[in-house]
C-alpha cells in the first residue's frame, strides 16, 4: 500500500466543521468572529513517550488526548487537528488499531482531522490541535495571585505507578496494575472542565510532567510561591490504599508522577462554589490542595503545618 492509499484508507473522512479537510494542499477553517484560535503541538516518540507494549488503539487515543489536554488547560473548545506520522513500515493491523483509537476520541470531541504528513522513519506521532476560546477568556499560566486556592482535577500519580511496574522498579497486585495501566495508556483530557473554568480559574496548566513541575510553571509565570498540604494531596493516588508503600513514597507519586493529564488551576477563595459547579460540568472531581502565596517555590506542609524536608521534582527530558 502506498502513502496516498494509506491516508485515504485510514485518515480521510469528510470534516464536520472544517471547510476543507484531508486531500488538498491546505485545509481550510472558517474562524468565528470574536474567538481566538488556540493552537498546540506535541510529538510522541516510541521509547520516550510511550512503551512498545501499548496497543495501537490506546496509542491512537493517547496521542490525541495529550494534545486535547493542552486545549483543556487553556479553556479552549477543540475544533480540528493535524497528524504527522513517521512509520517504520506499513503495518495495516497497527494502522487500523491506531486509527480506531484516534477517531473514537476525535469523534467524542467533535474534532476534525484536517490534514497531516506521512513519512517513513522511526515511529513518531506529532499532532497539532486547534481550538477556540472567546477573545480574552483563555486560561493562562500567569494569572495566579497570592491567596488563591490551588486545585487539581481527578487523581494523580497512578499513571506513574504503572510506568514503574513496567520498568521493574515496583511490584503491585495484578488488579492495581491493570487499573493504573489504564490511567497511563488511556488518559482523559479534561476538556469540559477547562471550558467550564473560563472566568472562574485565575490560572491553569495541564499535568503532563508531574504536579511539582506543572504547578511550578504557573507559579513562575505568576511570580508567586505555593504551600501544598500533604494530607490533602495524598488521597489523590487512587491506588494508594491498595499499595504497601509508606506515605512519603505515595506522596512522591502524587507530586512527581507525570502522565496524568489532569488540570492544576488556581482560583480566588470566593469562587469555591463556582469551582464545584465547573467540576460537575466537567464530570470530574476537583480537590483543593493548597494556597498561592507571595515569594517563590513550593513548600509541602505536614498536618502540623511544618514544611517537609523531602525534595520532590518532576520529569525533564534533558535533565
Ligand atoms: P503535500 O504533498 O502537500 O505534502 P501530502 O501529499 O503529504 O501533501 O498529503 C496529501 C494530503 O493528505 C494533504 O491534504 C495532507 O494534509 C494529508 N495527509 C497526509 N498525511 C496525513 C495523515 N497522517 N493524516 C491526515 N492527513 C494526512
Ligand atoms: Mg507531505
Amino acid at each position: 500500500m502506498g502513502e496516498f492509499d494509506l491516508i485515504a484508507r485510514y485518515f480521510k473522512r469528510p470534516p464536520r466543521q472544517a471547510v476543507l479537510g484531508v486531500g488538498d494542499d491546505c485545509a481550510l477553517l472558517a474562524p468565528q468572529a470574536g474567538m481566538h484560535l488556540a493552537l498546540s503541538t506535541d510529538a510522541l516518540v516510541e521509547g520516550r513517550h510511550f512503551l512498545s507494549t501499548v496497543s495501537p488503539e490506546r496509542l491512537g487515543h493517547k496521542a490525541l488526548a495529550v494534545s486535547l489536554s493542552d486545549l483543556a488547560a487553556c479553556g479552549a473548545q477543540p475544533r480540528a487537528f493535524m497528524l504527522s506520522l513517521a512509520l517504520p513500515r506499513v503495518d495495516e493491523v497497527w494502522l487500523s488499531g491506531f486509527a480506531q483509537g484516534l477517531w473514537a476520541l476525535a469523534d467524542a470531541h467533535n474534532c476534525d482531522l484536517i490534514g497531516g504528513d506521512t513519512t517513513q522513519g522511526p515511529l513518531t506521532i506529532s499532532i497539532t490541535v486547534m481550538g477556540d476560546v472567546p477573545a480574552g477568556q483563555a486560561l493562562l499560566r500567569s494569572g495566579a495571585q497570592a491567596g488563591d486556592d490551588i486545585y487539581v482535577s481527578g487523581t494523580l500519580g497512578d499513571a506513574r505507578v504503572a510506568l514503574d511496574v513496567f520498568r521493574g522498579q515496583l511490584s503491585v497486585p495484578e488488579a492495581v496494575f491493570e487499573a493504573t495501566r489504564l490511567r497511563m495508556e488511556l488518559p482523559t483530557p479534561r476538556v469540559a472542565l477547562g471550558v467550564a473554568l473560563r472566568g472562574v480559574a485565575s490560572a491553569a496548566a495541564d499535568i503532563s510532567d508531574g504536579l511539582m513541575g506543572d504547578l511550578g510553571h504557573i507559579l513562575t509565570a505568576s511570580q508567586c510561591g505555593a504551600d501544598l498540604h500533604a494530607e490533602w494531596a495524598l488521597p489523590l493516588l487512587a491506588c494508594g490504599p491498595a499499595l504497601n508503600l509508606p506515605p512519603a513514597q505515595q506522596l512522591a507519586f502524587v507530586l512527581s508522577g507525570g502522565d496524568d493529564y489532569e488540570l492544576v488551576f488556581t482560583a480566588s477563595p470566593d469562587r469555591r462554589d463556582a469551582v464545584q459547579v465547573a467540576a460537575r460540568a466537567g464530570d470530574t472531581s476537583v480537590t483543593r490542595i493548597g494556597t498561592v502565596r507571595a515569594g517563590e517555590g513550593i513548600r509541602i506542609l505536614d498536618a502540623q503545618g511544618q514544611a517537609l524536608a523531602q525534595r520532590f521534582t518532576s520529569f525533564d527530558h534533558f535533565a
